[in-house]
């Protein structure tokens, strides 16, 4: 036969027991996100829009080797190659990416083009406001995406203007 005393208890303790955990969290610190009011706050590994790096001098990363459009399971990146030459060198290998695309679009933030870049050219950033209603403004081009240039380093030379210049 049930005993009711028992049951009253056990609801109590139940009760107590539950009330407990929303009393804890009423006293643990918001986790709240103002945004847009304020930036949000992303972990470090967050996926967003990529960067292409540059090195410490100011030459980018890319080499153009093409391993990363080749892991990319969305087929999204674009890149065509151009030699480095003693006028011109914009990356610290031979070759560099003229052209360096990727259509949001498609992209799916897998992040096996990071993994696969032998040179830590191309990363995620933390950039995500990219929605748009015109498909044509996914497409990001190397210039949206390239890290600004360290402080004192002078920008690579560009190969239009040093063609022009002969
Ligand atoms: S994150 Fe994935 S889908 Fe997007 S460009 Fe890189 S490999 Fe392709
Ligand atoms: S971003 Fe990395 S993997 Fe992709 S072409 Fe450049 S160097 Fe190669």
């Amino acid at each position: 036969m049930p005993n009711p005393i028992g049951e009253i208890l056990d609801t109590a303790a139940a009760i107590a027991k539950g009330m407990g955990v929303t009393f804890k969290e009423m006293m643990s610190p918001t986790v709240t996100e103002y945004y847009p009011d304020e930036p949000p706050k992303f972990e470090e590994r967050y996926r967003g829009v990529h960067v292409l790096q540059r090195d410490a001098n100011g030459l980018e990363k890319c080499v153009a080797c093409f391993l990363c459009a080749v892991a990319c399971p969305a087929n999204c990146i674009y890149i065509e190659a151009a030699e480095n030459t003693d006028t011109v060198r914009i990356s610290g290998g031979e070759r560099y990416a003229k052209v360096y695309n990727i259509d949001y679009n498609r992209c799916i933030f897998c992040g096996y083009c990071v993994e696969a870049c032998p040179t830590d050219a191309i990363t995620h950033g933390h950039g995500f406001e990219i929605a748009s209603f015109n498909t044509s403004t996914l497409i990001k081009r190397k210039e949206d995406m390239l890290a600004p240039l360290p402080a004192g380093a002078k920008p690579p030379v560009v190969a239009e203007e040093a063609g022009a210049a002969h």
